[in-house]
């Protein structure tokens, strides 16, 4: 028999979304995830300190928000499994979502909240320093102690970078936007604020080579990609803005993405290109990516679920 809801990703989104469900008595079937695009919980579990979370004064640790969220969801009856998804098939109704064990389930409504996965830079260093003045979010973790009134570093050249750094500004002595080339990616307007602004410098042509640190991070080791010349800059975080990737593989091309492989929902809607799919949560937003409006937009594709239920005259 076909489930009601199928939620594929256990972030904010999905998590949102499961709560929403269990609590209309839809009792949801939640594919958490195992290991691609990150681990169950989503990109939070690997974030320290989350302070902008409305509902916590004092912060919270990404991963307790997440186990509270999914022991929320368990106490209104969503049921839950710690697989991967490998494919799905959208074609007819009920689609088949199939796991990674190789079995597969029915449902007549599906969300996606699979998440993005940031880039990162592919250097046994920046895994071993990671959280430890390494991050991936500035707007997450900037505000952070160790990053107070402290020399700081961004890596990238496009949009997100610049906001990066911008954020930045108001806790750091000072911003360094490291580029890979002599031409910013980002647009006129970010490219115009970041040169005007004067705690902003940008290195350009320079990669990172190395993050140096024994428990945090010092500084970092980089290397002009022209003259080849290495040098030392001393900071106290590295905030990486090289791009996401949305996790969608396992669509294999179903749903309508965007340029940049976003899902593309229908404008004030988490409806998808297939009739009947929702899509939550970072992997449709490439612009706000925060965990609260993850958490909306999961809230938002299970009303849109439940109620395109009812339109169907599916049995609930
Ligand atoms: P982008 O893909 O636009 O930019 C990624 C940047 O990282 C590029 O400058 C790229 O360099 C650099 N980069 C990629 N890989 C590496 C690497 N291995 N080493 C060093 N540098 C690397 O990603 P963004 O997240 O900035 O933006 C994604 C989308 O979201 C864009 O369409 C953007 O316009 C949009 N956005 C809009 C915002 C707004 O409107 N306010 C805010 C944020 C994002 P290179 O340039 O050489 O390729």
């Amino acid at each position: 028999m076909a489930d009601n809801v199928i939620v594929i990703g256990s972030g904010p989104a999905g998590l949102t979304a499961a709560i929403y469900l269990a609590r209309a008595g839809l009792s949801p079937f939640v594919y958490e995830g195992f290991q691609s695009g990150g681990m169950p919980g989503g990109q939070l579990m690997t974030t320290g300190a989350v302070e902008n979370f409305p509902g916590f004064p004092k912060g919270v640790d990404g991963q307790l928000l997440m186990s509270d969220m999914k022991e929320q969801a368990a106490r209104f009856g969503a049921r839950m499994s710690m697989e991967d998804v490998s494919g799905v098939d959208l074609s007819a109704r009920p689609f088949k979502v199939t796991s990674m064990s190789g079995e597969t389930k029915q449902c007549r409504s599906l969300i996606v909240a699979t998440g993005a996965t940031a880039r990162r830079l592919p250097l046994e260093s920046e895994r071993r320093l990671w959280t430890k003045g390494i991050s991936a979010c500035a707007v997450c973790d900037g505000a952070l102690p160790i990053f107070r009134n402290k020399p700081l570093a961004v890596i990238g050249g496009g949009d997100s970078a610049i906001e990066e750094a911008m954020h930045l500004t108001q806790f750091a002595s000072k911003v360094y936007i490291i580029h890979r080339r002599d031409e910013l990616r980002a647009g006129a307007i970010m490219r115009k604020r970041a040169s005007e602004h004067p705690k902003i410098e940008i290195l350009w042509n320079k990669v990172v080579e190395e993050f140096v640190g024994d428990s945090v991070l010092v500084s970092l080791r980089l290397k002009d990609t022209k003259s080849a010349q290495m040098s030392e800059l001393k900071v106290s975080g590295a905030f990486e803005a090289i791009g996401h990737v949305p996790n969608t593989s396992f669509l294999a091309g179903q749903l309508q993405t965007s340029d940049t492989g976003y899902i593309v929902t229908k404008p004030g809607s988490t409806a998808a290109s297939v009739d009947g799919v929702f899509a939550a949560g970072d992997v449709q937003d490439s612009k706000y990516r925060q965990a609260v409006t993850a958490a909306g937009s999961g809230c938002m594709a299970a009303l849109d679920a439940e109620r395109w239920l009812v339109r169907q005259g599916e049995q609930l």
